[in-house]
């Protein structure tokens, strides 16, 4: 099936990854159409604050399914695409979305605790049915006085409104993952396995994408390199040990890459 693939992309920070970035696209996603926001084109009522960006996206893919009725998926311009990513399109859930870090300690905590994972917005897939509902979820994040964050304000909406939780098993590309499936207002959300779209990946398990934060790595120059390399020839991609970003974890992952290395080889 066709679908459409959008990212935003603003400011020195990012700019210089748009071309690697639509390139590949372009040559892995066989079935797309790519479209990159790059300017603000809304009345944001509480201004410039953080999350801007998640409502600016939001407005425009939700203009794009309306206009076309195909998907519609968000790619952060900080995640890199390793695969062809039509069979997850495929999967028959209303809205799809990446699982993010931690479990129940993910941003945002008072959620996560919750519901013992968190959601990452880099990447999600909204499929026609869900227009209504991420429409939603538009309005609360523009009126909502605290944040725009579409992964707090969907975290919240799930947590404060009725829903069903269960697992299912999806088989994408010969490799068997769990999803959490979430049941609410009617329609179905899939937070595809964390093996599927990987946060601050260590090595490579066959998976769909790397969700890569520039300020870990040391800045674009650096992160532009996770395009052309082997990810297990480049640094680590974790925070641990980075006491200007607030952690002071010490690193395990070496020893787990290199434990890995030891049992594939
Ligand atoms: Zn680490």
């Amino acid at each position: 099936m066709n679908y459409y693939i959008t990212t935003f992309c603003y400011g020195k920070k990012y700019e210089p990854i748009k071309s690697k970035w639509c390139h590949r696209i372009e040559t892995m996603c066989k079935n797309s159409f790519f479209e990159i926001f790059t300017t603000c084109n809304i009345n944001l009522i509480y201004g410039f604050r953080y999350a801007w960006w998640d409502l600016v996206r939001l407005y425009n893919n939700i203009n794009l399914l309306l206009k076309t009725q195909k998907p519609v998926v968000n790619v952060d311009i900080d995640l890199i695409i390793e695969k062809d990513i039509e069979q997850i399109v495929n999967l028959d859930y209303d809205l799809i979305i990446s699982k993010e870090i931690g479990n129940d300690e993910a941003f945002p905590k008072e959620y996560s605790n919750i519901l013992g994972f968190g959601i990452c917005s880099g990447f999600y897939i909204i499929k026609p049915s869900a227009t209504i509902f991420m429409s939603k979820m538009y309005d609360l994040m523009k009126t909502n006085n605290e944040t725009y964050s579409d992964q707090v304000n969907l975290m919240k909406y799930i947590v404060n409104n009725e829903h069903t939780i269960y697992y299912e098993d999806a088989i994408l590309d010969n490799i068997k993952y769990t999803n959490i499936i979430i049941n609410i207002d009617n329609i179905k959300i899939c937070v595809l396995d964390f093996n599927i779209i990987i946060r601050d990946p260590i090595f490579n398990i066959g998976q769909f994408g790397n969700h890569i934060n520039i300020d870990n790595v040391g800045g674009t120059q650096n992160f532009l390199q996770y395009f052309d390399n082997n990810l297990e020839s480049l640094p680590l991609t974790c925070r641990c040990g980075k006491s200007h970003l607030g952690d002071n974890n010490i690193c395990n992952h070496l020893e787990i890459r290199n434990n890995k290395q030891e049992i594939t080889n």
